[in-house]
Protein backbone atom coordinates (compact mmCIF):
# COMPACT_ATOMS: atom_id res chain seq x y z
CA UNK A 1 0.00 0.00 0.00
CA UNK A 2 1.12 3.26 -0.99
CA UNK A 3 1.46 5.67 1.79
CA UNK A 4 -0.62 9.04 2.55
CA UNK A 5 1.26 12.29 2.74
CA UNK A 6 0.57 15.22 4.89
CA UNK A 7 1.68 18.27 2.12
CA UNK A 8 1.61 22.18 1.95
CA UNK A 9 2.96 23.22 -1.09
CA UNK A 10 4.29 26.97 -1.20
CA UNK A 11 6.05 28.49 -4.33
CA UNK A 12 5.57 31.89 -7.00
CA UNK A 13 1.94 31.97 -8.99
CA UNK A 14 3.72 30.26 -12.43
CA UNK A 15 6.36 28.08 -10.54
CA UNK A 16 4.07 25.03 -11.92
CA UNK A 17 1.99 24.60 -8.51
CA UNK A 18 -0.54 23.52 -9.82
CA UNK A 19 0.89 20.84 -12.56
CA UNK A 20 2.94 19.18 -9.42
CA UNK A 21 -0.06 19.21 -7.00
CA UNK A 22 -1.87 16.92 -9.43
CA UNK A 23 1.05 14.88 -9.79
CA UNK A 24 1.74 14.42 -6.64
CA UNK A 25 -1.71 14.12 -5.73
CA UNK A 26 -1.69 10.49 -7.84
CA UNK A 27 1.52 9.71 -6.21
CA UNK A 28 0.39 9.72 -3.48
CA UNK A 29 -3.10 8.93 -3.52
CA UNK A 30 -3.71 11.94 -1.78
CA UNK A 31 -6.56 14.75 -2.40
CA UNK A 32 -5.30 18.02 -3.71
CA UNK A 33 -6.93 20.76 -1.85
CA UNK A 34 -6.81 24.22 -3.92
CA UNK A 35 -8.16 27.04 -1.21
CA UNK A 36 -9.82 28.21 -4.02
CA UNK A 37 -11.71 25.00 -5.31
CA UNK A 38 -12.66 24.42 -1.47
CA UNK A 39 -14.25 27.65 -0.84
CA UNK A 40 -16.47 27.29 -3.97
CA UNK A 41 -17.44 24.20 -3.08
CA UNK A 42 -18.19 24.91 0.49
CA UNK A 43 -20.14 28.06 -0.82
CA UNK A 44 -21.87 25.53 -3.15
CA UNK A 45 -22.27 22.77 -0.46
CA UNK A 46 -24.06 25.46 1.89
CA UNK A 47 -21.36 24.03 5.18
CA UNK A 48 -21.30 26.41 8.12
CA UNK A 49 -18.22 28.34 7.10
CA UNK A 50 -19.36 28.11 3.72
CA UNK A 51 -22.43 30.08 4.36
CA UNK A 52 -20.17 32.91 6.48
CA UNK A 53 -17.63 32.83 3.84
CA UNK A 54 -20.54 33.16 1.56
CA UNK A 55 -22.57 36.22 3.58
CA UNK A 56 -19.01 38.13 3.79
CA UNK A 57 -17.91 37.64 0.19
CA UNK A 58 -21.73 39.04 -0.60
CA UNK A 59 -21.09 42.01 1.05
CA UNK A 60 -17.84 42.15 -0.24
CA UNK A 61 -15.83 41.76 2.96
CA UNK A 62 -12.04 40.05 2.56
CA UNK A 63 -12.40 36.70 4.43
CA UNK A 64 -11.15 36.73 7.63
CA UNK A 65 -8.85 33.96 8.68
CA UNK A 66 -11.11 32.64 10.96
CA UNK A 67 -13.39 32.05 8.26
CA UNK A 68 -10.94 30.66 6.32
CA UNK A 69 -9.10 28.32 8.49
CA UNK A 70 -12.79 27.00 9.59
CA UNK A 71 -12.88 26.22 5.86
CA UNK A 72 -9.92 24.47 5.81
CA UNK A 73 -10.90 22.70 8.70
CA UNK A 74 -14.14 21.41 7.65
CA UNK A 75 -12.13 19.51 4.67
CA UNK A 76 -9.53 18.34 6.63
CA UNK A 77 -12.01 16.50 8.55
CA UNK A 78 -13.46 14.24 6.12
CA UNK A 79 -12.67 10.80 5.50
CA UNK A 80 -10.19 10.60 2.75
CA UNK A 81 -7.83 13.11 4.36
CA UNK A 82 -8.26 11.55 7.79
CA UNK A 83 -6.76 8.50 6.16
CA UNK A 84 -5.02 9.34 3.46
CA UNK A 85 -3.19 12.78 4.65
CA UNK A 86 -4.26 16.01 1.82
CA UNK A 87 -1.64 18.21 -0.72
CA UNK A 88 -2.51 21.68 0.87
CA UNK A 89 -2.42 24.55 -2.01
CA UNK A 90 -3.01 28.41 -1.41
CA UNK A 91 -3.24 28.19 2.43
CA UNK A 92 -1.79 28.52 4.51
CA UNK A 93 -0.61 32.39 3.31
CA UNK A 94 0.81 33.63 6.64
CA UNK A 95 2.31 32.66 9.92
CA UNK A 96 -0.91 33.46 11.59
CA UNK A 97 -2.35 30.61 9.32
CA UNK A 98 0.59 28.02 9.86
CA UNK A 99 0.00 27.90 13.77
CA UNK A 100 -3.61 27.10 12.65
CA UNK A 101 -3.18 24.50 10.63
CA UNK A 102 -0.44 22.66 12.98
CA UNK A 103 -3.62 23.20 15.38
CA UNK A 104 -6.36 21.99 13.52
CA UNK A 105 -4.20 18.55 12.64
CA UNK A 106 -2.69 18.43 15.76
CA UNK A 107 -1.16 16.04 16.94
CA UNK A 108 -0.08 14.30 13.50
CA UNK A 109 0.93 17.86 11.76
CA UNK A 110 2.02 18.09 8.39
CA UNK A 111 5.24 16.32 6.91
CA UNK A 112 6.88 18.99 5.29
CA UNK A 113 6.25 21.99 3.33
CA UNK A 114 7.67 22.51 0.12
CA UNK A 115 9.26 25.73 -1.73
CA UNK A 116 9.04 25.25 -5.80
CA UNK A 117 11.61 27.52 -6.38
CA UNK A 118 11.80 29.15 -9.76
CA UNK A 119 13.12 32.59 -10.07
CA UNK A 120 11.28 35.65 -10.03
CA UNK A 121 12.56 36.09 -13.59
CA UNK A 122 11.33 33.03 -14.85
CA UNK A 123 7.42 33.42 -13.73
CA UNK A 124 7.39 36.82 -14.52
CA UNK A 125 8.12 35.77 -18.20
CA UNK A 126 6.13 32.76 -18.22
CA UNK A 127 3.39 34.70 -16.36
CA UNK A 128 3.75 38.20 -19.00
CA UNK A 129 3.84 36.00 -21.94
CA UNK A 130 0.49 34.10 -20.85
CA UNK A 131 -3.20 34.34 -22.97
CA UNK A 132 -5.91 32.86 -22.37
CA UNK A 133 -9.29 32.39 -23.61
CA UNK A 134 -12.44 34.25 -22.30
CA UNK A 135 -14.89 31.91 -23.18
CA UNK A 136 -13.06 28.35 -22.01
CA UNK A 137 -10.42 29.51 -20.55
CA UNK A 138 -7.80 27.68 -22.09
CA UNK A 139 -3.96 29.18 -22.07
CA UNK A 140 -1.60 29.71 -24.45
CA UNK A 141 1.60 31.53 -24.89
CA UNK A 142 3.69 33.70 -26.99
CA UNK A 143 5.87 30.52 -27.17
CA UNK A 144 2.51 28.33 -27.87
CA UNK A 145 -0.33 30.46 -29.78
CA UNK A 146 -3.08 29.48 -30.85
CA UNK A 147 -3.00 28.24 -34.25
CA UNK A 148 -5.03 31.31 -36.38
CA UNK A 149 -4.16 34.40 -34.34
CA UNK A 150 -6.23 35.11 -31.10
CA UNK A 151 -8.84 32.49 -31.75
CA UNK A 152 -9.31 29.56 -29.04
CA UNK A 153 -8.17 26.40 -30.71
CA UNK A 154 -10.78 24.62 -28.47
CA UNK A 155 -13.75 26.81 -28.73
CA UNK A 156 -13.19 29.32 -31.06
CA UNK A 157 -13.79 32.37 -28.56
CA UNK A 158 -11.01 35.35 -28.48
CA UNK A 159 -7.47 35.14 -26.86
CA UNK A 160 -6.75 37.63 -24.83
CA UNK A 161 -3.74 38.88 -22.91
CA UNK A 162 -5.47 39.50 -19.36
CA UNK A 163 -4.66 42.87 -17.20
CA UNK A 164 -3.80 40.77 -14.25
CA UNK A 165 -0.89 39.29 -16.56
CA UNK A 166 0.91 42.54 -17.31
CA UNK A 167 4.13 42.94 -15.86
CA UNK A 168 2.77 45.55 -13.47
CA UNK A 169 0.11 43.77 -12.26
CA UNK A 170 2.21 40.41 -12.23
CA UNK A 171 5.34 42.46 -10.16
CA UNK A 172 3.01 43.55 -7.36
CA UNK A 173 1.24 40.29 -6.62
CA UNK A 174 4.99 38.80 -6.71
CA UNK A 175 6.15 41.56 -4.13
CA UNK A 176 2.84 40.71 -2.26
CA UNK A 177 3.71 36.91 -2.33
CA UNK A 178 7.35 37.42 -1.17
CA UNK A 179 6.13 39.84 1.79
CA UNK A 180 3.73 37.18 2.90
CA UNK A 181 5.53 34.18 2.12
CA UNK A 182 9.39 34.59 3.14
CA UNK A 183 8.35 34.75 6.76
CA UNK A 184 6.36 31.56 6.68
CA UNK A 185 9.03 29.39 5.52
CA UNK A 186 11.05 30.84 7.82
CA UNK A 187 8.40 29.78 10.45
CA UNK A 188 8.27 26.10 8.79
CA UNK A 189 12.04 25.94 8.29
CA UNK A 190 12.49 27.34 12.00
CA UNK A 191 10.45 23.50 13.35
CA UNK A 192 12.59 21.53 10.47
CA UNK A 193 9.69 21.51 8.00
CA UNK A 194 10.43 22.82 5.44
CA UNK A 195 12.28 21.46 2.11
CA UNK A 196 13.27 23.90 -0.95
CA UNK A 197 13.21 22.06 -4.03
CA UNK A 198 14.88 22.83 -7.70
CA UNK A 199 11.31 24.10 -9.57
CA UNK A 200 12.72 24.27 -13.69
CA UNK A 201 13.14 22.05 -15.72
CA UNK A 202 10.85 19.00 -17.36
CA UNK A 203 8.08 18.55 -15.32
CA UNK A 204 8.78 14.69 -14.29
CA UNK A 205 12.23 15.48 -13.23
CA UNK A 206 10.53 18.08 -10.73
CA UNK A 207 7.86 15.63 -9.54
CA UNK A 208 11.07 12.81 -8.85
CA UNK A 209 12.88 15.81 -7.06
CA UNK A 210 9.66 16.74 -4.87
CA UNK A 211 9.11 13.07 -4.24
CA UNK A 212 12.84 12.39 -3.41
CA UNK A 213 12.79 15.88 -1.02
CA UNK A 214 9.18 14.43 1.02
CA UNK A 215 10.25 10.37 1.43
CA UNK A 216 13.69 11.76 2.46
CA UNK A 217 12.13 13.97 5.48
CA UNK A 218 9.99 11.53 6.49
CA UNK A 219 12.43 8.43 6.33
CA UNK A 220 14.55 10.40 8.77
ZN1 LIG B 1 -11.68 28.65 -25.78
Amino acid sequence: MIPGARLVLLGRQGAGKGTQCTRLSRHYVVPHISTGDILRAAVREGTEFGKKAKEMMDAGDLLPDDVIVGIIDERLDRDDTRARGFILDGFPRTTTQAEELMRITDPRGIDVALNLEVSREVVLRRLAGRRVCVDCGTNYSLEQPPKYRDTCDVCGGDVIHREDDTEGAINRRLDLYERETVPLMNWFDGRGLLASVDGMGDPDVVTARLVEAIDGLRGR
